[in-house]
């Protein structure tokens, strides 16, 4: 009986497995090639497949030297005993999921996306404003960029009857920290459905070099679209601390981080055929490799580029001594928002390559944080951080609110910290704690007000019992 239960449990499994693994390819044992390009596989028992060109050199090998598997190139187990398959079939061997790559759709399964699929710019625009406040020059910007770069995907770049190219229209965004670089693309990415991968540009280096290869960006968004390649080939990859990699000014030294990073980019942003391990960021010989094409992926670099406001503030102060008076000079020793006016020049003056900036055609300048930003941020997003502690207290039939001086102070508070709207949630954090722990414990409570005089530690929040229309400080305040 129990043997009967066993089996019939190892033959579910079996189906769940094979169910699982008919929208990835095979990958031959031992040249990691995929079935899509090393043909059709010979399966062996374990789930072992080998390649038609594998199986054959084995062959060869076997017969020149016996059973001496080490003349077989790449051979991952130079010591395995053929003879034995119960060595064949040890789960450990068999290619993680992570590792796997999906299968191209059959035609007729395949989805076409059509120009109608694209939010128009203004739509696109609309949906971000849900989500993102402010940042409206940005926002216009990039919508009509990403609108653009879809279309150019779709409809493809060339033309034949009248020979124009339509170019790539990757971003480079300009912003401080907090101005909401990461969240905005986040947000795009999210709205158009497609994948994305986040990397740093620090962690990037030239091919030899300890440290991620260039093209593990590329690994990154093939992990995120699930290891299909063809939906990794529509999406978006967000290289942030792109100023980091700035060309490093009177060196004499070999620059191995900054602008030979910026040289191996090119390549990638431009679009070109890469070959990329599934699954890992490090090419060895046991992990499939699956390729690649980078021409319609969007590539967002960004960066805080924390010197740049003092190269754009003296190219305005030349240019205006130029023509008009001085006084106008003090306005940009003044001016918040200089990033906003950011040229080409600038940022080749900051180390960005030529070459680099020519493959990044769209630049979006982004505002730095101010009081009214920040205020904004609190409470006017689809999922502001106010809207979610308001939901939490809701569950307890509490009603949370926060008076204007009490988000004036937080958002003074978060100014302070000079790392934009990031302040924003462990300012908030720190004294919700108190009263998400306090407020339950009195099941009268109806409604809880946030005050300034309790942010600054003056006296409590104000309280409304349920039923009752007594408004009370409540006795504790923040310690
Ligand atoms: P950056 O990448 O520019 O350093 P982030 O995008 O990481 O900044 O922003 C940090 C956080 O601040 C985000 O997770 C988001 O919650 C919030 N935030 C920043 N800018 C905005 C904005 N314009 N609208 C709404 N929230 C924002």
């Amino acid at each position: 009986m129990e043997d009967k239960e066993k089996s019939l449990k190892i033959e579910e499994d079996g189906r769940d497995s094979q169910e699982e693994d008919k929208d990835y390819e095979k990958v031959c044992y031992i040249c990691r090639r995929p079935e899509s390009k090393a043909g059709s596989m010979v399966s062996m028992p374990g789930k072992i497949y080998l390649c038609h060109d594998c199986m054959q050199k084995a062959f060869d090998a076997l017969n020149q030297n016996g059973m001496d598997l080490g003349q077989i190139p790449n051979m991952p187990f130079m010591n395995l005993n053929i003879g034995d398959l119960s060595n064949f079939m040890r789960p450990d061997m068999a290619i993680p999921k992570k590792q796997k790559i999906k299968k191209k759709k059959e035609k007729e399964e395949q989805r076409s996306y059509t120009i109608q699929d694209i939010p128009a710019p203004h739509q696109i625009k609309h949906r971000l404003d849900e989500y993102v406040v402010g940042q409206e020059q940005a926002k216009k910007v990039m919508s009509v960029a990403v609108y653009n770069h879809y279309k150019r995907a779709l409809l493809g770049n060339r033309d034949e009857s009248d020979e124009i190219t339509i170019e790539k229209s990757n971003i480079l965004m300009v912003g401080p920290t907090g101005s909401g670089k990461t969240y905005l693309v986040k947000t795009l990415a999210r709205l158009l459905d497609v994948p994305l991968a986040i990397a740093d540009a620090t962690s990037l280096t030239e091919a030899g070099y300890i440290g991620d290869d260039i093209e593990s960006v590329v690994s990154k968004l093939l992990a995120a679209a699930d290891n299909d390649v063809e939906k990794a080939e529509r999406g978006i990859i967000f290289i942030d601390e792109i100023d980091k990699i700035a060309k490093k000014q009177q060196t004499n030294t070999r620059d191995v981080s900054g602008e030979s990073v910026q040289q191996e980019l090119l390549k990638l942003l431009e679009g070109s055929i890469v070959e990329v391990p599934v699954g890992s960021n490090q090419k060895n010989a046991m992990t499939p490799m699956a390729t690649v094409n980078t021409d319609h992926i969007l590539f967002i670099c960004g960066g805080a580029f924390p010197d740049l406001e003092e190269i754009i503030r003296e190219r305005l102060k030349r240019k205006s001594s130029m023509g008009f008076g001085g006084e106008l000079k003090d306005t940009f020793d003044q001016d918040k928002q200089l990033l906003t006016k950011v040229e080409n020049a600038d940022l080749r003056k900051f180390g960005m390559i030529p070459e680099f900036l020519g493959r990044l055609p769209v630049t979006v300048a982004l505002e730095r944080p101010d009081k009214e930003f920040m205020m904004k941020v609190l409470s006017q997003p689809k999922n502001a951080i106010l809207k979610q502690y308001e939901k939490l207290l809701a569950y307890d039939e509490v009603k949370l609110e926060f008076d204007q001086a009490a988000l004036e102070w937080i958002a003074e508070e978060a100014l302070k910290k000079d790392t934009g709207a990031r302040a924003l949630r462990a300012i908030l954090e720190d004294f919700m704690l108190d009263i998400m722990y306090e407020i339950p414990k009195d099941p009268n409570i109806g409604a809880v007000i946030i005050t300034r005089p309790y942010l600054e530690k003056r006296g409590g929040p104000r309280i409304e019992m349920r039923g009752a229309a007594v408004t009370a400080e409540h006795a504790y305040s923040r310690s």
